[in-house]
């Protein structure tokens, strides 16, 4: 489990590691003062809550340090990328709070710059063409505290090698025939070291480049490089491309750059509990017909979060509260919902709704009147004012409000006992109406005239407050309830077991006989609103009346960590 570490917004005011270098190289002069970060996703899906993190520090250190951030799109691998990745992922940049400084940028631009540069290597014998099947070069590596084996065509000459990968740029060889590799060490303890891969033959047209090349570059020969052409100074990525950062430092060092060295550093990748943040695997649960999509609410997926109403506002506390670390950890989910609970009890309008609905006739009330009722906005936004409720005389309730037989504690509705309604009358309980099957279908109460309101004249006291619809006036509607999207907490943690066989078959309830408070109607596709007594709720961008639950109202970050305090 992380234990965050605080951010440069942390009010004790200690700096993270990341600031802490950006301080000191301004301080010494190493950019001169300039800082300049990119955000860098491969355009092969939508982007994840673990790309917000990266989102927010890069696009916070440039703001911090009155500096400029890009979007890249690292588009060096023909096989898998495509252009509507590409709008999705400026869209849901865009969603999260933040612009970039200028266009998007593509690796793919560099790509006769990155040619010229292999070909500036192979002159100064730092890169040779290798005829070796991938296997061999993989084996031809070695291991751990184990030496590397030399290519056979390590020792090619200069002419041969650059006479060879034209060739290889004009299409004379068939896929994994031949590759280029840096002549480096094949002795290195470091294994990327060890003649990494440079080029590889793709005989597959890119989506921007179309069918110009047929050899692409590795990550490791374009990602520094697309740094350096672009002038990051800064260029962040995590943990486990530490073991990379020598080859990034080594590319750069043969090359004469057009800018200052740009220096790599790591951080922790997000991961967060009962979910992946891994767009391959992410991928899978779309296609393998998990979720309905992309964008569906369960998916951690940014288009996904917006669906079910995530405020991009609580998405960035969450990230400047957890910081930067550089150590792997998982964060409890339950502490992002904190966070977007925090956030919406601020701004989402309190409505009612009844899920499962139960008939309520309130007998003394008079016939065909409908008493309209006043109903606070949002108690925590004075402005937000008040709104008008229709009363009559027959009411929608949750079933779960009534109860022939209470259990213990059971404060709300049962024979004989008052309880208020929200912000209505009180009402108690005289007889009922069972069906065949003993069900319950309908509960016959009589009100106080008296109450208005809310508060009985005679000061006398209810246990309960529950919330109704107006049968006359409720607009029927579906709600979406969501459990988690995996049942373990680590679905990626197992050694051995596909994460996607902890997938939860019932991670989603549809309730679609839902009675909703008529206001309900006019709220805009894509709002939140608070439905009293049963949480947050998103209405759906496309589908009118589809309220989809963002989060419950219970604390569970609160719980979770009297539990932890109290040792159990
Ligand atoms: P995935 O495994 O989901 O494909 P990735 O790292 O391959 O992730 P990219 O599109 O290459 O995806 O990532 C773009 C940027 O986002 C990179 O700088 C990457 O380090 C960062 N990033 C990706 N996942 C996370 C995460 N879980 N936490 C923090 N940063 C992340
Ligand atoms: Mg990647």
């Amino acid at each position: 489990m992380t234990s965050p570490e605080p951010s440069a917004g942390d009010p004790s005011g200690s700096v993270d590691f990341i600031r802490e270098r950006i301080m000191a190289d301004n301080e010494s002069g190493t950019y001169g003062g300039r800082v300049q970060t990119r955000f860098p996703p491969e355009p092969n899906g939508y982007l994840h809550i673990g790309h917000a993190k990266a989102i927010c520090l890069n696009f916070a250190l440039a703001e911090e340090f009155g500096g400029t951030v890009r979007l890249r799109m690292d588009d060096t691998n023909p096989l898998t990328e495509d252009t509507d990745f590409i709008a999705g992922i400026e869209q849901d940049i865009a969603w999260l709070g933040f612009e970039p400084d200028g266009p998007t940028v593509f690796a793919s631009d560099y790509f006769e710059q990155l040619y010229q540069w292999a070909e500036s290597l192979i002159e100064r014998g730092l890169a040779y063409v290798d005829d070796q099947d991938a296997e061999t070069i993989s084996a031809g590596r070695g291991g751990f505290g184990q030496k590397g084996t030399d290519s056979p065509w390590r020792d090619r000459s200069t002419e041969e090698n650059l006479g060879q990968f034209r060739q290889m740029r004009d299409g004379a060889f068939d896929e994994g025939e031949k590759v280029l590799r840096a002549k480096i060490d094949m002795n290195s303890p470091n294994m990327w070291l060890r003649d990494p891969i440079l080029y590889r033959i793709r005989k597959v047209a890119h989506y921007r480049t179309e069918d110009h090349w047929c050899i692409y570059p590795t990550y490791d020969w374009a990602h520094g490089q697309s740094d350096a052409i672009e002038g990051v100074t800064h260029s962040l990525c995590t943990l486990e491309f530490d073991v990379h950062r020598p080859l990034y430092e080594w590319c750069l060092d043969q090359l004469d750059l057009p800018n200052d060295r740009p220096q790599q550093i790591e951080f922790a990748r997000l991961n967060i509990t009962h979910t992946i943040t891994s767009k391959r695997k992410l991928a899978r649960l779309v296609d393998e017909g998990h979720v309905d999509g992309w964008d569906d609410p369960r998916m951690p997926t940014l288009r996904g979060l917006r669906r079910r109403g995530y405020p991009p506002a609580a998405i960035r506390a969450f990230m400047d509260h957890i910081g930067v670390a550089r150590v792997d950890g998982t964060v409890e989910i339950e502490l992002l919902e904190s966070f977007v609970r925090t956030e919406l009890n601020q701004s989402a309008l309190r409505r009612m709704a009844v899920l499962r609905p139960l008939k309520v006739i309130i007998t003394n009330w008079p016939e065909g009147q409908t008493d309209w009722l006043e109903g606070i906005e949002n108690p925590e936004d004075p402005e937000a004012g008040t709104r008008q409720i229709p009363f009559t005389g027959e009411l929608w309730i949750e079933q779960d409000d009534f109860k022939v037989e209470p259990p213990p504690k059971y404060y709300r509705l049962t024979p004989g006992r008052e309880v208020r309604l929200r912000a209505g009358y009180f009402i108690t309980a005289q007889d009922h109406v069972l069906d065949d099957d003993g069900n319950v279908i309908e509960v016959h109460c009589t009100y106080d005239p008296e109450s208005r309101g809310g508060q009985a004249p005679d000061g006398r006291k209810v246990k309960s407050t529950i919330h109704w619809v107006s049968a006359d006036h409720a607009v029927d509607g579906q709600v979406a309830l969501y459990d988690r999207l995996f049942t373990d907490p680590y679905p990626t943690g197992h050694d051995d077991v596909d994460p996607l066989d902890f997938v939860n078959p019932a991670s989603r309830e549809v309730l679609v006989d839902v009675k909703l408070e008529p206001v309900l109607e006019h709220t805009p596709l894509g709002d939140v609103v608070q439905f009293e007594r049963l949480g947050y709720f998103a209405h759906d961008p496309d589908q009118p009346m589809l309220f989809h639950r963002t989060v419950g109202l219970r604390d569970e970050w609160a719980r979770i960590q009297k539990r932890k305090q109290s040792g159990g």
